[in-house]
């Protein structure tokens, strides 16, 4: 029998968890968001966080530009820093292109970037030590569990090493004990290196890529890629229907990743609260 990793449950229980976590402290958790552009995606993307966050207790602050210069950006991005009242500050990524994206994300305190995409904790993940990590893999790992606890000694594939989510999700599988191997586009024999998983994460973006003949008997799928179809509907790179039967477990597109990474900005600005209150 397979297990349907229902990331829209699971993420609806850590929202549950938070809201309760929340109560116990002095003051409500601040979120800073900052969404440039008119891309109709990351509106969206940034409604859903902000209602996510006030329905958890997490009282969220938007600011939207049409346009904003570097240095204005960064102004605001120093100002944020500097208030104590705000725990996260999130910047809805892809940034117009004539922002330099690499140097905003630096400008964030490591200490409030409940993305996790800052160099410093990218860096403290690698060696290990507590920092935010970034939501989509630290959602994804949550489902893995759901389906084994214990990953000791697993093969995982993780198909696409991008830095905010294949990367950080092959770290967050090493540090499970799992022997991991990161592919990409110009892997050799993906479907061959696929069937030795017993653990595959799909990042790549490719509607319907990974198909039943590339998977062990009884492999947890985890597929992190949303694509829209022509006919408007969402799916994953993995092609769900004929690989359903061959996994021990496997998330669908959509309510499987998505709505984990959400939860997981809510626990990362929690947790970002919790320690700034706790000094
Ligand atoms: P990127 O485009 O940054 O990275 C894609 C990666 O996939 C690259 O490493 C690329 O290899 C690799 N790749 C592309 N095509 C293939 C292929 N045919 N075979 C093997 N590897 C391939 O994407 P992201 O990591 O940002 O996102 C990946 C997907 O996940 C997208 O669909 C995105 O929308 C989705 N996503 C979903 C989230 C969620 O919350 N559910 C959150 C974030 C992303 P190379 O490096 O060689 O180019």
């Amino acid at each position: 029998m397979t297990l349907l990793l229902n990331g829209f449950e699971l993420a609806q229980r850590c929202r549950a968890e938070l809201a309760e976590r929340i109560k116990t402290l002095s003051r409500a958790p601040k979120l800073a968001v900052i969404l440039i552009g008119d891309n109709p995606a990351s509106a969206i993307y940034v409604r859903n966080k902000e209602n996510a966050a006030t329905e958890v207790g997490i009282t969220s602050e938007a600011y939207r530009f049409e346009s904003i210069y570097q240095k204005d950006l960064l102004s605001l991005i120093e100002k944020l820093n500097a208030d104590d009242g705000v725990d996260g500050i999130l910047v809805q990524l892809p940034l117009p292109e004539k922002l330099n994206e690499k140097e905003i994300l630096q400008a964030i305190d490591p200490a409030k970037d409940v993305d996790g995409f800052h160099p410093l904790n990218l860096g403290k993940l690698m060696i290990g030590e507590p920092a935010p990590v970034a939501c989509t893999p630290k959602g994804c790992l949550k489902l893995i569990h759901l389906a084994k606890p214990d990953l000791t000694g697993l093969h995982a594939v993780v198909i696409g090493r991008s830095v905010i989510v294949g990367k950080p999700m092959a770290q967050l599988l090493l540090r499970e004990n799992c022997t991991v191997t990161t592919a990409h586009s110009k892997t050799k024999n993906l479907p061959e290196l696929c069937r030795s998983a017993d653990i595959v994460v799909v990042a790549i973006g490719k509607p319907k890529t990974v198909k039943a003949d590339w998977l062990k008997d009884g492999a947890i799928v985890i597929d992190v890629g949303i694509n829209r179809l022509e006919n408007g509907k969402l799916c994953g790179d993995v092609d769900f229907d004929v690989c359903f039967d061959k996994c021990a477990a496997i998330t669908p597109v959509p309510k499987g990743v998505g709505p984990m990474t959400i939860a997981m900005l809510l626990e990362n600005t929690v947790e970002a609260a919790e320690k700034k209150l706790k000094n």
